[in-house]
């Protein structure tokens, strides 16, 4: 007998009652995928009843990677893996009618004709930063690869040894320089590099002096490295190029505590030629690259013709604009991320204890240490006060990961941290806890 009539038809398996709460397009893809794949292994037959029980189970795998909201109980305020920034309900429906209607992205209003994307937010920056000429790319990165590439094709840069980091997500500086068709020259070693490494380095050749931030790592010890305030006066004698990769950089209102040795953007600004940050780090907005610099240098990289495809879409603006508005306006508890960056211990112990009230598991208040996150400050912790659970960490940790609920394991006990758990939070979070049959 023929194999393939032993398996059932598609049509019942779709349409069978117990896969009925599926959408048909899932229903009609998974049930043909899976007869599909066990014919492929030479699979003779298979029992329905067996088959849709496989279906169901593939469906409901695949609702669990879709994307969804979480509840970030880590601790880690600018967690990557959990989308770095959170955008404010605020910010986002101030943007709602831009995004849901057409806009004047590239129009002008008062005269009709093409305006520029890149205007639209151009004032703010020079409102916020002081900057010259301001430009916004998809995220730091590309502006970093971008910056090289139309300021320095072909020619060569100098970084310092100790600066030539990873970053994540594969983004090597060496090789990201190399890529945008740049010549490296290294100077300095691993920990120590000092202003005269550089000097002796600059020859007819060198056009711009690379600072970059070492966000994700601190060297403690037998280390120095040179200021971009030294950097920029040796290149000004020299008559060469300042960049500084901030990677994160903030803006205002950070606590004092934490802004101590963070570069603030705008006095960077006053001693490079160009610096570039991420929109979505210690800035709290959407994933961007954001460039501020010298009106000549900036108007040199609108002429290439990669920032065609490294531009950013009206929705990332769109959002960039309410926050640059938010931090114009000082409405800094629109700009989650510091938020909860500034929160005080006061207001995140009174979280934990409502939630502790609220549930019906027995946990205990203790206090613990969050982190920033997103590369940003590895050498910092901020004072926080975490819910934590009896019993086995790592299978509590997975409970909790089954209600969307993201926590971490500290000294063998699974804790809520609740620095990164907000107000809109807390109820949701009740719920889910209180959803669970045990722990
Ligand atoms: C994070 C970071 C980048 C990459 O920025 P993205 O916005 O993630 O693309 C580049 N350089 C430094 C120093 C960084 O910290």
């Amino acid at each position: 007998m023929d194999k393939i009539k032993k398996f059932p038809q598609i049509g019942t398996l779709i349409e069978d009652e117990t896969l009925k709460e599926y959408p048909f397009y899932l229903r009609a893809y998974f049930c043909k995928n899976i007869v599909a794949n066990m014919k492929a292994l030479d699979e003779n037959s298979c029992e329905k009843n067996i088959l849709l029980k496989k279906i169901k189970s593939e469906i409901q795998k695949y609702l669990r990677k879709d994307l969804q909201s979480v509840i970030n109980a880590t601790g880690v305020i600018i967690h990557t893996n959990l989308g770095r920034s959170v955008i404010d309900e605020s910010i986002f429906n101030q943007c709602k009618d831009q995004i849901c209607n057409y806009i004047n992205l590239e129009f002008d209003l008062e005269n009709g004709k093409r305006g520029s994307r890149y205007a639209l937010v151009l004032e703010k920056l020079k409102m916020l930063f002081e900057c010259e000429d301001a430009l916004v790319v998809n995220n730091n990165a590309a502006a970093v690869f971008l910056i090289l590439n139309s300021l320095c094709l072909n020619e060569e840069i100098i970084s310092s040894r100790g600066e030539l980091v990873e970053i994540g997500g594969s983004f090597r500086v060496p090789e990201v320089i190399k890529a945008a068709g740049v010549k490296l020259k290294e100077v300095g070693t691993s920990n120590k590099t000092h202003l005269k490494d550089y000097e002796e380095a600059i020859d007819e050749n060198t056009k711009l002096l690379l600072k970059t931030h070492k966000s994700n790592f601190t060297l403690i010890g037998f280390q120095s490295d040179v200021s971009i305030v030294e950097l920029d006066k040796l290149a000004k004698e020299k008559g060469i190029l300042t960049y500084y990769d901030l990677g994160s950089g903030w803006c205002e209102n950070l606590n004092e505590k934490l802004a101590k040795n963070e570069p603030m953007i705008k006095k960077v600004l006053k001693n490079c030629d160009i610096l570039s940050f991420s929109g979505d780090k210690l800035f709290g907005s959407v994933q961007a690259g954001i460039i501020l610099g010298k009106r000549e240098l900036i108007e040199k990289i609108k002429k290439n013709q990669l920032l065609r495809m490294l531009r950013v879409d009206k929705i990332t603006l769109a959002l960039l604009n309410e926050t640059f508005k938010a931090y114009l306006e000082k409405d800094y508890t629109k700009i989650t991320t510091l938020r909860l960056l500034n929160d005080d211990i006061e207001h995140i112990e009174q979280k934990a204890l409502w939630v502790r009230q609220q549930i019906k598991f027995e946990s205990e208040i203790k206090k613990s240490r969050s982190l920033v996150g997103g590369g940003s400050m590895p050498d910092r912790t901020l004072e926080s006060r975490v819910l934590s659970f009896e019993g086995k960490a790592l299978t509590l940790q997975e409970k909790f990961r089954e209600k969307n609920i993201i926590g971490r394991v500290e000294n063998d006990s699974f804790v809520l941290d609740f620095r990164t758990i907000r107000e809109s939070d807390l109820n949701i979070l009740v719920k889910l806890i209180n959803s669970m049959e045990n722990l």
